[in-house]
């Protein structure tokens, strides 16, 4: 029997000019209610400084709100993304544990810039600076949308290949927030820790299993299932996923802006039936217009 997919246009990932998306919270509250959405969540990377901001539009357009946050993390040699949800925004520790991981950022990017830099590619730090809306929060994505800018590249896709992921010129190996410190920031605060767009991560089957059992370990709880960086196939292996490991299931379009996103705010299929929406247990966290 096949249980019915979970039908509420929940969508608990995406980006403001917090971070690296390019809109502001508020149009963000307004696009997702023009798109259907019925439940919102802000998460931009290492920031919850747009959190404010996003609960008053998301009551104002009629969306019920949960807290978000994207924490980058360090496992086994890879980046990995840790979505918060429901969480007390004024947590001391959270917001502590964020500013400590927001931190290197600014010297990261000289480091970038100074590697685009030895590739004839001059003045990619005031470039990505023109795109960031939040001086702690210089990301890759700003670098790209400068060289899309100057000509470099079509679109951002191409320049994260060419010039920002490891062995390219513009990449810098940085160290982030531990997995155990992540997952204990969100859950002290009263919230839910789920494992971003697992499928974006280029870990063996061992190593895999090795972050989704730390991270139940250490306190987390959901996946996201349904993400715009996931194909078909890759949803329905990680319904599997959720079951193997009994964890709740999330959906998020990780929408950064509209020029640039495939998935826009609300657009995704539905949650398949027979898992267990995060959403559910978050219902006491839940703020609602
Ligand atoms: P950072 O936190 O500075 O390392 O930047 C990571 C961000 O870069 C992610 O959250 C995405 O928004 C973006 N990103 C990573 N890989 C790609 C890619 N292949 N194409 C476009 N954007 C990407
Ligand atoms: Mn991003
Ligand atoms: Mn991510
Ligand atoms: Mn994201």
């Amino acid at each position: 029997m096949v249980n019915a997919p979970a039908v509420l246009n929940a969508d608990l990932h995406c980006h403001s000019n917090y971070s690296d998306g390019t809109l502001p919270p508020a149009l963000l509250a307004a696009r997702a209610a023009t798109n259907g959405v019925e439940l919102w969540a802000l998460t931009d990377h290492d920031e919850t400084r747009g959190q404010g901001i996003a609960r008053e539009a998301a009551l104002s357009h009629g969306l019920a709100w949960l807290s978000g946050v994207e924490i980058s993390v360090s496992f086994a040699g890879e980046t990995v993304h840790i979505v918060g949800l429901g969480f007390d925004t004024d947590d001391t520790a959270l917001t502590a544990g964020l500013a400590a991981t927001r931190g290197g950022r600014l010297q990261r990017a000289r480091e970038m810039a100074e590697g685009l830099a030895q590739v004839g590619i001059t003045g990619a730090m005031e470039g990505a600076l023109r795109y960031v809306g939040n001086p702690e929060l210089v990301s890759r994505t700003h670098f790209a949308r400068y060289l899309v800018e100057s000509g470099r590249c079509a679109n951002t896709h191409e320049v994260f290949r060419h010039y920002l992921v490891e062995g390219r010129p513009g990449y810098v190996p940085h160290r982030w927030a531990a997995l155990g410190d992540a997952v204990r920031w969100i859950v002290q605060a009263g919230g839910v820790a789920v494992i971003a767009h697992p499928a974006r991560y280029r870990f063996s089957p061992t190593a895999e299993y090795a972050l989704f059992t730390e991270f139940v370990a250490h306190g987390g709880r959901g996946v996201e299932v349904m993400t715009g960086s996931h194909s078909a196939a890759e949803c329905l292996k990680y319904a599997d996923t959720a079951r193997e490991f009994d964890l709740l299931a999330s959906r998020g379009s990780d929408f950064h802006a509209p020029a640039e996103s495939r998935t826009d705010l609300g657009a995704l299929p539905w949650l398949p039936g027979q898992l267990a929406p995060v959403w559910e247990a978050l219902e006491h966290r839940v703020q609602r217009p």
